[in-house]
């Protein structure tokens, strides 16, 4: 799908710059307690989640490892490809940590899913993931993050790291294509 988002024209804010700020603050804190006696280790998908992971982690409290790996599943286009790729690989020995995957999005659901079982093959201690938005009706396999910011209709959306050919990840709220 071919599509040219220009700011104003024919675009729909959904979640503003203060409403991004508090739920990442309530995100924090929640993951704050839930780990405060865990050892987490906070693996990031670029490049995503860089901004969403840049603010997470500055209202998370304990100790926490932080790292990022590149998946890759689209290109410049909205329809994923099918086909997720790690481009860096995690050379670390993970087994004492509790590993908690940040993700912009989950869709399909399949970046997610080969996340979790290429970290289950280095044995942690345990692994879930959080993610700023959901999308549980386009769903191909079936996942659940254990951490949504907010769940959203089927609607493609940029902003807050979100791109669209690499384009508006700077911008500071999500917008998406109004219909
Ligand atoms: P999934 O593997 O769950 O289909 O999607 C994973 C990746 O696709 C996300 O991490 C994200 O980078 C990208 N993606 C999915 N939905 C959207 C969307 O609505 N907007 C943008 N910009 N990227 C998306
Ligand atoms: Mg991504």
């Amino acid at each position: 799908m071919e599509i040219d988002i220009k700011l104003g024209e024919n675009t729909e804010v959904l979640f503003s710059k203060t409403e991004i700020q508090n739920k990442v603050a309530e995100l924090g804190r929640k993951i704050s307690k839930d780990y405060k006696d865990k050892n987490l280790y906070i693996i990031s998908l670029l490049k995503g989640s860089f901004i969403f992971t840049a603010d997470l982690v500055r209202e998370i409290d304990i100790d926490t490892k932080i790292n990022f790996v590149t998946t890759s599943s689209y290109s410049n286009n909205t329809e994923t490809t099918g086909k997720v790729k790690l481009l860096t690989e995690i050379k670390e020995d993970l087994t004492e940590y509790d590993i908690l995957i940040a993700d912009d999005i989950v869709d399909s659901g399949l970046t997610m899913d080969f996340m979790v079982n290429y970290l289950k093959s280095k044995n942690p201690k345990s692994i879930k993931s959080c993610v700023l938005l959901d999308k549980p009706s386009r769903r191909k396999v079936d996942i659940t993050a254990d951490y949504v910011g907010f769940s959203i209709e089927d609607k493609f959306v940029v902003g807050y790291g979100l791109n669209f050919g690499d384009y508006y990840r700077n911008i500071p709220y999500i917008f998406s294509l109004k219909n």
